[in-house]
């Protein structure tokens, strides 16, 4: 197997020791922001529309409902609280893309790519007109994304694309000798900060007239959807013509979507504030979103106080699919993000980590969002968006929205939406294929980006495994 630059040129151990040597074990993001507290759900409640989930999905779907019908009486219902989970932890980078990028969309539905992206331009630009009308103070700015080659045989790809820079320009942008080429889609992509996002979003959908319930775990009361649909936590009940269900990667309230989604956790370090002269080493004045580009990713970026987050790489799977906090303590895989981070910024040594943390993904076998109803048509749900559901939550939002009000629409009759991925089989073999598909992207990673027959045999059938 060849190498990739990251054990080529592999930092000493004493900068990566110094740097995690006080680092806190904590999402950075969730300890950045001021809470309000929203109550217990206590006693029946009779909800026109209620949410269950409070992250962006759940989030997004109030907000569309109230600014659709305003006299809607529409609960929001969260078991922990409000943007605790992927919405108040992730990397902050809210993507135009609906379909996991352009590769994916184009070749899964390729009549309707352009479409899609057209899709998602509206989205995120209706993002930020949320952001602009009602003041929320996410940090957001966008500034783009760009992608970096860091081996030759990635050059290729970018090379021909409208924002490709070669390696003078892409190290104009950002210093780092590992870059050979790149390119930058300076639309396409929003920076925020995931956890304000998140809180900002629960204060508007109040000011709209939503009432949200923290610490408010929902079961689903059987029912066949000929009656309004009842969801019952340990302090009361709720009753509504209309449910939608935006609980991502936890198990899922409908049987037969259990096996849609796997989590897989996902890694990040989080560095001290830089100094001006730390940032004037690394260049980076535009403040893009940054990834390098095999199949397994760095991405990374600049909060609003000028510490680096970085992020991704390592995909870990657990055996039994289950979400547990235990596994987001994973020293191994810091280490490797610390060790990745110097090779790509020699020149802040000495810079320390101050936040290591992780979470888990919704990851579907087609790598974006999936849709549907159940109930005859009263519950609808949106998950699997396979970590890129920032900006794709709120496109999931008006989706679930559109299939509640019975009536069709652009969005309800695209292929994409109406199509199901392909459930991952139950374990042992999820554990098994996982692992071979994670075994075979790596080696793809160490062999000029080469594909095996085993994952060209999965891209055939629209099936894989990323995070
Ligand atoms: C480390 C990490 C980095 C990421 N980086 C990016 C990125 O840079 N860009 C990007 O686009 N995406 C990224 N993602 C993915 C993105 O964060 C998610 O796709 C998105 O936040 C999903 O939002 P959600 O509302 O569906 O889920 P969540 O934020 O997980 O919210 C679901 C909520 O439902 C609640 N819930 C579940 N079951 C119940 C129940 N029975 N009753 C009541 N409540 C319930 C949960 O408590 C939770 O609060 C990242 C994810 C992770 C973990």
């Amino acid at each position: 197997m060849g190498t990739t630059v990251f054990e080529r040129r592999r930092p000493a151990a004493s900068v990566v020791d110094h740097a995690l040597q006080s680092t806190a074990f904590a999402a950075f993001w969730l300890e950045d922001v001021q809470r309000t507290e929203y109550p217990r759900l206590a006693g029946d409640v009779r909800a026109d529309l209620a949410i269950v989930g409070g992250g962006y999905a759940g989030l997004w779907t109030a907000i569309r409902a109230k600014e659709r019908e305003p006299d809607r009486r529409v609960v929001l219902l969260e078991a922990s609280r409000v943007a605790w989970a992927a919405s108040g932890r992730n990397g902050g980078f809210c993507e135009a893309s609906l379909t996991h990028g352009h590769e994916n969309g184009v070749n899964r539905w390729p009549e309707e790519i352009d479409r899609l992206e057209e899709l998602g331009v509206e989205n995120l630009d209706g993002i930020a007109d949320t952001v602009q009308r009602y003041s929320i103070d996410a940090d957001f700015e966008r500034t783009g994304q760009l992608a970096v080659a860091v081996e030759p045989h990635q050059v290729e790809w970018y090379r021909g694309e409208e924002g490709f820079l070669d390696q003078d320009a892409v190290r104009a942008e950002v210093h780092s000798d590992t870059y050979l080429a790149g390119s930058w889609d300076r639309e396409g992509c929003a920076m925020v900060h995931p956890a304000k996002l998140g809180l900002e979003l629960a204060r508007v959908a109040t000011e709209l007239g939503v009432e949200i319930f923290e610490h408010s775990r929902v079961r689903l009361v059987d029912g066949d959807g000929a009656d309004p649909v009842v969801l019952e936590t340990d302090g009361g009940r709720v009753t509504a013509d209309a449910v939608a269900l935006g609980t991502n990667v936890f198990p899922s309230l409908l049987k037969r979507n259990r096996l849609m989604t796997v989590p897989v956790y996902d890694y990040v370090l989080m560095t001290e504030p830089l100094t001006d002269a730390q940032l004037a080493s690394i260049g980076w004045s535009n403040r893009q979103g940054l990834a390098d580009s095999a199949n397994q990713f760095h991405y990374y970026r600049l909060s609003a106080d000028n510490r680096v987050l970085f992020g991704g790489y390592d995909a870990v799977y657990h055996f039994g699919g289950k979400v547990r906090p235990e596994y987001e303590d994973r020293m191994e895989s810091h280490r490797r993000l610390a060790e990745h981070f110097f090779t790509t910024f020699p020149q802040l040594e000495g810079v320390r980590f101050t936040h290591r943390w992780a979470g888990a993904i919704d990851s579907s076998s087609r790598f974006c969002a999936f849709f549907g109803t159940a109930r005859r048509g009263r519950v609808a749900y949106a998950t699997g968006f396979t970590g890129l559901g920032v900006g794709a939550a709120r496109f999931a939002a008006d989706v679930m929205l559109d299939k509640l009000s019975g009536v069709e629409t652009e969005r309800t009759q695209l292929r994409m939406v109406r199509e199901k991925p392909i459930p991952f089989p139950p374990e042992p073999a999820a554990a098994i294929g996982i692992n071979l598909v994670r075994a075979a992207m790596n080696r793809a990673d160490h062999n000029e980006g080469k594909r095996n027959l085993f994952l060209k045999a999965l891209d055939a059938v629209g099936m894989g495994f990323d995070s």
